[in-house]
C-alpha cells in the first residue's frame, strides 16, 4: 500500500472520510471494506518454522540474561539475504548493538524482505520502525525482551492479532519426530532428507535419520528394497502422528528435474559412502526416491508441498516437476512460493493439471508487487478453490507482519479487480476466505476435526 492510500485508510477506518475527497473515497472503499472482511477470517496457516518455545531461534545472551531482542528479531528475519544485520556480543547491552545495527537498514528500505516485518513494529508496539529514534529503539528492545519471557505473547500475537486458527509446522530440526510444540500447530512430515538414503553416513541426528528409525521398528537395511520398506513404515508413522501433508526443500540443494530412474540403477549407489560414489549416481537414487516420495504421498493421502523458485535458481522453476506431476495424477501437488519468479509459469501448470495447487506462501514477502501480479494473474486463470498461503517465519513478530502483508496484498488485488468491475465484491471477500481458510480445509479434510471457528 502506499502512503496515501494508507492515511486514506486509516481515515475511512477512523471514521474521517468525510474529509478525503468524494472521488478518491469511493475508490479506496471497497479495498476498507474488503481488508476489514479478510483480517475477521481465522486463518490456516500452511506453512512455518515455529521451534519449540525454549528453543526459539533468536535468542541471546545480554546484560540481563538470555532472551528475545530486536537484534534477534532482525537477524532471524528474512532481511539478512540481503543485507547483513550487526552480530549482538554475547552478554552485550542493546546501545552498543544498536549504535552499528541502526546504520544496516539503509540500502533495503523499499524491499519486502524489510517491509514485512514493520505492520509488528506498528501494530504491535505502535513503533514506525522506519523513522524510529534511539529512545524508541531501546525503549522497542525492552518490551520484545519482556514478552518472550514465557510463551504466552507468541500465542497472543499469533491467535488473536495474526488471527490465525491453525499453523502447518515444517519441524527441519527433527523431521522425523513428529512432536508438537504448541497446540494450534498441524504437523508437516519433511521428506526431504530421504531421497539421500543410501547410506547411514548421511544423517547426524537420530530425529532425522530412517536409518535409525528403522532401527527401532526392527528393521534391517540391507537392500534398496528394505529401504523402501522403511520409508513405508516411515510414512504410517507419519500418518498415526496426524501429519497432514509431506514437504521437500530439495530445490535448496539440487535440480528439481527428477527422472524415472529404474531400481537397477538406482540400487548401484546403495549402501555405498557419497566419497565412493559419481554424482551421477547419487542424482540417480535421489531421483528413485523422489519417485517412490511421489507414490507414498498418493497411497497414504499426504499431499506434497515441494518448495519451488527461490532457491538454487538455475535448478527451482516448476516446469521441471511436470513430467513427475503428469506421471502421477493421484498425487497432490502443493507448489509453494508461487514458484517465484516463475509465478505465469506456475499458474500455467495448475491450468492444465487438475492435481496441483499453489501455495503463495513467502511470496508477498519475498515481494509484495510481485504477489500482487500473482494473485491477479492465477485468478484468472485457475479456480479460486486452487490457491494456498503461509508465514513461513519462525517468531511471534515475522509471523504477524507475514499475515498482514498478505491480508493486505489479497485485499488490494480483489478491490482492484472490483474496482475495474471484474469482479462483485461480495464474491471477492469470499475469495479471499478460500485462500487464507477454505481451501485449506478443503485439501486437508482431517482439519475440519480441529476448527472451533464457524466464523
Ligand atoms: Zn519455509
Amino acid at each position: 500500500m502506499t502512503p496515501s492510500v494508507r492515511l486514506l485508510v486509516a481515515a475511512l477506518l477512523a471514521g474521517l472520510s468525510a474529509c478525503a475527497a468524494p472521488a478518491a473515497t469511493s475508490r479506496r472503499e471497497p479495498y476498507a471494506r474488503i481488508k476489514t472482511a479478510l483480517d475477521a477470517v481465522p486463518a490456516i496457516d500452511t506453512h512455518d518454522h515455529l521451534w519449540p518455545f525454549d528453543r526459539l531461534p533468536g535468542y541471546l545472551e545480554t546484560d540481563r540474561g538470555r532472551g528475545m531482542t530486536l537484534a534477534g528479531l532482525w537477524r532471524n528475519s528474512y532481511l539478512t539475504w540481503y543485507a547483513p544485520i550487526t552480530p549482538w556480543k554475547p552478554g552485550g547491552t542493546f546501545d552498543e548493538w544498536w549504535a552499528k545495527a541502526k546504520h544496516d537498514f539503509t540500502n533495503v528500505r523499499a524491499s519486502s524482505f524489510y517491509r514485512y516485518q514493520l505492520p509488528a513494529f506498528q501494530d504491535l508496539y505502535g513503533v514506525d520502525f522506519d523513522h524510529i529514534t534511539d529512545a524508541e529503539a531501546r525503549a522497542l528492545n525492552d518490551r520484545i525482551f519482556e514478552n518472550y519471557r514465557d510463551d504466552r505473547w507468541l500465542r497472543h500475537v499469533i491467535l488473536e492479532r495474526a488471527n490465525i486458527e491453525l499453523m502447518f509446522n515444517d519441524p527441519y530440526w527433527a523431521r522425523f519426530a513428529f512432536r508438537k510444540s504448541y497446540d494450534f500447530e498441524v504437523i508437516v512430515f519433511n521428506v526431504t532428507t530421504l531421497v539421500k538414503g543410501f547410506h547411514p553416513s548421511e544423517f547426524k541426528s537420530p530425529d532425522d535419520d530412517p536409518y535409525a528409525f528403522a532401527k527401532s521398528e526392527g528393521l534391517d537395511l540391507k537392500t534398496i528394497d528394505d529401504y523402501l520398506v522403511a520409508l513405508d513404515r516411515l510414512f504410517l508413522k507419519a500418518k498415526t502422528s496426524q501429519a497432514v501433508c509431506l514437504k521437500t526443500t530439495l530445490a535448496y540443494l539440487r535440480t528439481l528435474r527428477f527422472e524415472n530412474v529404474s531400481k537397477e540403477r538406482a540400487s548401484k549407489a546403495f549402501g555405498r559412502p557419497r566419497a565412493e560414489l559419481s554424482a551421477e549416481e547419487i542424482k540417480d537414487f535421489e531421483d528413485f526416491v523422489m519417485w517412490r516420495l511421489v507414490e507414498l504421498s498418493a497411497r497414504h493421502e499426504l499431499p506434497f508441498q515441494i518448495h519451488t523458485g527461490h532457491a538454487r535458481i538455475q535448478g527451482s522453476n516448476p516446469m521441471l516437476l511436470v513430467d513427475l506431476i503428469e506421471a502421477n495424477p493421484k498425487t497432490k501437488f502443493i507448489l509453494f512460493h508461487g514458484g517465484y519468479p516463475w509465478i505465469g509459469e506456475t499458474g500455467a501448470i495448475v491450468t492444465r493439471h487438475r492435481n496441483v495447487w499453489i501455495d503463495s506462501v513467502w511470496l508477498p514477502t519475498i515481494s509484495f508487487t510481485t504477489a500482487k501480479r500473482a494473485y491477479h494473474e492465477w485468478l484468472e486463470v485457475m479456480p479460486s478453490d486452487r490457491i494456498l498461503w503461509g508465514a513461513d517465519c519462525n517468531h511471534a513478530e515475522g509471523i504477524y507482519g507475514a499475515t498482514e502483508f498478505t491480508r493486505r496484498c489479497l485485499a488490494e488485488v480483489l478491490a482492484e479487480k472490483v474496482e475495474a468491475a471484474q469482479l462483485k465484491e461480495d464474491h471477492a471477500v469470499a475469495i479471499g476466505r478460500q485462500i487464507l481458510r477454505e481451501n485449506a480445509l478443503k485439501l486437508f479434510p482431517s482439519l475440519q476435526g480441529r476448527i472451533k471457528s464457524t466464523r
